[in-house]
């Protein structure tokens, strides 16, 4: 699993490498009110995009993959990664 996250400006798709976060240009409108839906993540440990919240990004609420092949398991600290048990 990578440590650090890569914070994407724009949306370049061949960048999506594992660990990569790209903020949604209309983050905080999408989602439940509380919490929004905020970025896209890459899993740092597979690289399977998924949609991530404000809570999460924040480090308020972990983030698990969303791949069936991969039980990574973390929480966002500011940009670095840390997982919650190792795999
Ligand atoms: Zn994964």
């Amino acid at each position: 699993m990578v440590a650090e996250l890569n914070i994407l400006t724009e949306w370049i798709p061949e960048q999506m490498q594992p660990g990569t976060v790209f903020v949604l240009e209309n983050a905080g409108e999408v989602g439940k009110g509380e919490d929004p839906y905020w970025a896209v993540l890459a899993c740092p440990e597979c690289g399977t995009l998924g949609l991530i919240t404000r809570r999460q990004m924040a480090g308020i609420t972990p983030v698990i993959c969303g791949s069936d092949k991969c039980s990574a398991h973390f929480f966002i600290r500011d940009e670095d990664v840390q997982a919650c048990k190792p795999n």
